[in-house]
């Protein structure tokens, strides 16, 4: 008999999504996390050594399509990526299941109402609420949707404690740093602190998957990994979740080591997605005395796969950190005062050619992503920001915008594409990887969309309802 019954690779959104459910069911889990655990003290608030030190970040360089280096925003730590997210924890809409040929966006093989009742019960776990907007922001807003009001605001989800209001360094570091007090909802606190005692689970920290481990003479059947230092584990199912910047290139290693080739062909890595990302600066004469901020999101019916989301007070101290050191306190206090930041996201399309691939070892990893291959997107993205720049005008405020580009991987998804058909889709609608055996999907990578919001309630939602089936 196997050591267990299900290895999860990576804690993350999704595979910390699919522990909590098997061993809340019984299940003999073993959660392999490259990365180690994050320290529970301000060193992960502190904007120097987050953002221009980036003591937490990935260091590991890939090369872009044109073959140029790069250095993508990951973060591998127990909890993943989750831990640094700013938790705007949204659903995607209906219609954001649904391919969209026109725009070139692949469907998924079921409807939301499949994955409302994991929507729920990661919503509930995730205690998501919505706060009241802080008065200057709100003038700003009624500002903004009196003189268009096309631009339609909602309250922004959050995975946010009320109490945090109480500990400003924290209402101004919940986005893009990790959160001592557990104020903030993440993959760790939520979900993996809560079978953490539980005797059917163990979590080995610090120890990368190395590589998939098949049955002998049968590459197909998987029955366990080797990490990094050289342990082999064993188990009747595993689960890939170590991101989509990941999942694929263990899986191409598998395919490439052992010949074996898939139903899919070759889109193991493809369709890779990550939305379009711009980060706009609406500066004031005023200062803004706000702490919270990002409270709100805008739509616009001219732009369907578009939001506009506030951001944090972040902002402003971010931008400080970009000058000389003996200038940061004096740019912060002025900028971050003056400052008031907003995303901007636009849905990218699929493309074959978008694709996550292993270099082997020994060579880089490579991402190739190319705005050229989704004209649509780039227009709407564009008109997105030209239009929101010229409301921030009208208001008073003087914007400027910056795309994320190619390192701005927060929101990777899609490079192992669900899908009813094993020719052009790498798992099924359940995770499981069409033409093997016991391997599942569990993060981000079998989203077709990536929808005009963030990805991970719905990464969330994916990896219970997984859980839920492999519990089955
Ligand atoms: C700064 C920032 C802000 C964000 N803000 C938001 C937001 O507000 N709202 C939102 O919805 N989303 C946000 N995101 C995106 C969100 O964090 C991701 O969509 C989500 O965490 C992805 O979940 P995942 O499980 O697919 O992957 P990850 O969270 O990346 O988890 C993958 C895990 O696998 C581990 N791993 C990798 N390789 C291996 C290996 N070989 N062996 C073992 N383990 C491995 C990694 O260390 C990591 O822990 C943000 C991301 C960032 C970086």
């Amino acid at each position: 008999m196997a050591q267990h019954d299900v290895i999860i690779i990576g804690s993350g959104a999704g595979g910390a999504s699919v522990a909590f459910k098997l061993v809340n069911a019984g299940k003999r889990v073993l959660l392999i996390e490259k990365g180690p655990y994050l320290p529970r003290n301000s060193s992960t608030l502190e904007v120097r050594q987050v953002f221009v030190d980036g003591v937490f970040k990935n260091h590991v360089v890939w090369l872009d399509g044109k073959g140029h280096d790069f250095v993508p925003g990951e973060f591998y730590n127990v909890g993943g990526k989750t831990k640094w997210y700013g938790a705007a924890l949204f659903r995607f809409r209906p219609v954001e299941f649904e391919a969209e040929a026109s725009y070139d966006l692949l469907g998924w093989p079921f409807g939301y109402e499949t994955l409302k009742p994991y929507y729920d019960e990661a919503t509930a776990l995730l205690e998501i609420t919505t706060f009241k907007n802080e008065p200057q922001l709100q003038a700003l807003l009624d500002k903004i949707t009196t003189a268009d009001p096309e631009w339609k605001l909602e309250s922004l989800p959050l995975g946010l404690s009320k109490d945090i209001v109480n500990h400003p360094e924290e209402a101004k570091h919940f986005d893009g740093f990790a959160v001592p007090s557990g104020d903030k909802s993440d993959s760790e606190r939520n979900l993996i602190d809560h079978i953490l005692d539980k005797p059917n689970f163990t979590l080995i920290a610090g120890d990368p998957v190395a590589e998939l481990i098949a049955a002998p003479g049968d590459p197909r059947t998987i029955t366990g990994v080797k990490c990094a230092d050289g342990a082999i584990y064993e188990a009747d199912i595993v689960v890939l979740a170590a991101g989509a910047m990941t999942s694929p290139r263990i899986l191409q290693d598998h395919l490439h080591a052992s010949g074996l080739t898939l139903p899919c062909g070759d889109l193991v890595g493809a369709n890779f997605k990550m939305h379009i990302n711009s980060a706009i600066l609406g500066f004031s004469p005023f200062t803004d005395h706000d702490v919270l901020r990002k409270t709100a999101v805008l739509y616009n019916d001219k732009f369907p796969h578009s939001s506009m989301q506030c951001l944090g007070w972040i902002d402003g101290e971010i931008l400080a950190t970009q000058a000389p050191r003996e200038m940061t306190g004096f740019l912060d206090k002025f900028l971050g005062k003056r400052a008031i930041g907003f995303f901007a996201t636009t849905e990218d399309a699929s493309s074959e050619q978008n694709r996550i691939i292993s270099g082997g070892s020994g060579s880089k990893p490579i991402m190739d992503y190319s705005l050229d291959r989704m004209k649509k997107a780039e227009k709407e993205h564009k008109a997105l920001i030209d239009a929101w720049i010229e409301r921030l005008l009208h208001a008073g405020l003087v914007g400027f915008d910056k795309y994320m580009g190619m390192a701005g991987t927060a929101h990777a998804l899609g490079s192992l594409v669900t899908g009813d058909d094993a020719k052009s889709s790498v798992v099924d609608p359940h995770g499981k990887v069409y033409g093997m055996e016991n391997l599942y999907v569990g993060d981000g990578s079998p989203l077709p969309r990536a929808s005009r919001v963030n990805p991970s309630l719905t990464i969330y939602a994916w990896g219970l309802r997984l859980g839920d089936h492999l519990a089955g």
